[in-house]
C-alpha cells in the first residue's frame, strides 16, 4: 500500500474496522472508501459489486461481520451464519472480480477446535470439534478462510487470513445480552457502582481463561501484515497472555473503583475453557502487542464514562 492507495475497510464502524481506519488516517492514508451498512449492505450481492465495480478498490480490510457474544451466538445461530456467509462471499468474490490487488480477511480464535492445546497455533485449524456455541459464526468463518485460501490457489489471488484474539477498545458493544465479557463488565460494574448496588452478577463459574487485545493493537498488526505477509496460510493476532474471568472481573472491579461483591451465576453457559493464540509467528515477523491489559481497560472506561455525558446532553 502507499499513500495513494485507493483503500476499503469494510465494517469501518464496528471495533476493529475502526480501529484500522484511525490507524490509516494517522498514517496519511486518503483514499479511504467506507460504507455504512444502511448505505451499502454487504449481504446483497447486487449491492456489492455494483459498488466494487464504480470504486476501483486496490485494497480491502473485511472486518465487516455479524458478530456477539456468547448469548447473541446461541440466540441467533441463523443469522451468524447467513449474515457472516452472505458478507465474506460477496466482497471476496467482488475484490476477486474486480481485480482487487490484496485482501485481509479477519477471521477469530473460535475456529479453533474447543479442546485445541493451548496456546492456539495456527496448524491446529480443522483438527478437532468445535465450541457448540458459536458454531455457525465459527463455520462461516473458516469458510471465509477456506475461500480466500482456494481464491489464491485457483486464481493467483493475495489474499491473507488473521485470526484475532478477543478484543476490545472504542466503539465496542456495551449491550448486556449481546456484548462480549469486557465490555458487559465495564457496563455493569459501572452501573452498579452508580446505583450503590452490593453485587455484580458475572456469568459462568469465572474459571474460563481469556486473552484480550485493544482493537488499536490489531489495527497496526493488520498494516502491517497488509503490507509484509503474502501467504495463504493464517496467521494469529493476540498479546500472548491470558487471564481468567474471575481475574479480569477483579480488575475491572479496581479500574471502576466497586466496592460490592462480585457474584458468579454458573447457570450460564462458561464456553470454552480457554483461549489463549500462539503468537510465534507473527512475533518472528517483527510485530508484537503494545498495549496492556491495565492500560487498555483504563481507557475504554474512561471513553465509555465520556460516551454516557455526550449522550447525556
Ligand atoms: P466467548 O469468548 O466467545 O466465550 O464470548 P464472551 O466474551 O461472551 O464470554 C467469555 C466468558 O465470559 C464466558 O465464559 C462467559 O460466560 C463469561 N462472562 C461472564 N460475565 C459475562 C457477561 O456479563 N457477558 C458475557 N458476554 N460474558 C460473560
Amino acid at each position: 500500500m502507499d499513500l495513494n492507495s485507493r483503500i476499503y475497510v469494510a465494517g469501518h464502524r464496528g471495533l476493529v474496522g475502526s480501529a484500522i481506519l484511525r490507524a490509516l488516517q494517522q498514517r496519511g492514508f486518503h483514499h479511504l472508501i467506507t460504507r455504512t451498512s444502511t448505505e451499502l449492505d454487504l449481504r446483497n450481492k447486487a449491492e456489492v459489486d455494483r459498488f466494487f465495480g464504480q470504486e476501483q478498490i486496490e485494497y480491502v480490510f473485511l472486518a465487516a461481520a455479524k458478530v456477539g457474544g456468547i448469548t447473541a451466538n446461541n440466540d441467533y445461530p441463523a443469522d451468524f451464519i447467513r449474515d457472516n456467509l452472505l458478507i465474506q462471499t460477496n466482497v471476496i468474490d467482488a475484490a476477486y472480480q474486480n481485480q482487487v490487488k490484496k485482501l485481509l480477511f479477519l477471521g477469530s480464535t473460535c475456529i479453533y477446535p474447543k479442546f485445541a492445546p493451548q496456546p492456539l497455533k495456527e496448524e491446529y485449524l480443522l483438527t478437532g470439534e468445535l465450541e457448540p456455541t458459536n458454531q455457525p459464526y465459527a463455520i462461516a468463518k473458516i469458510a471465509g478462510i477456506n475461500m480466500c485460501q482456494s481464491y489464491n490457489r485457483q486464481y493467483g489471488t493475495n489474499y491473507i487470513s488473521v485470526m484475532p484474539t478477543n478484543m476490545y477498545g472504542p466503539n465496542d458493544n456495551f449491550d448486556l445480552q449481546t456484548s462480549h465479557v469486557l465490555p458487559a463488565l465495564i457496563r455493569k460494574f459501572h452501573e452498579a457502582k452508580q446505583n450503590n448496588l452490593s453485587s455484580v452478577e458475572v456469568w459462568g463459574t469465572g474459571n474460563p481463561r481469556r486473552e484480550f487485545l485493544h482493537s488499536d493493537d490489531l489495527a497496526e498488526a493488520c498494516l502491517f501484515l497488509m503490507d509484509q505477509y503474502d501467504d495463504s496460510d493464517i496467521i494469529n493476532v493476540g498479546v500472548g497472555q491470558d487471564i481468567s474471568i474471575r481475574e479480569l472481573a477483579e480488575l475491572i472491579q479496581s479500574v471502576v473503583g466497586y466496592e460490592g461483591e462480585i457474584v458468579f451465576n454458573s447457570t450460564v453457559p462458561d464456553g470454552t475453557p480457554r483461549k489463549l493464540v500462539d503468537v510465534t509467528k507473527i512475533n518472528k515477523l517483527g510485530w508484537k502487542a503494545k498495549v496492556t491489559l491495565k492500560e487498555g481497560l483504563e481507557s475504554v472506561y474512561k471513553a465509555y464514562r465520556n460516551d454516557l455525558l455526550i449522550k447525556q446532553v
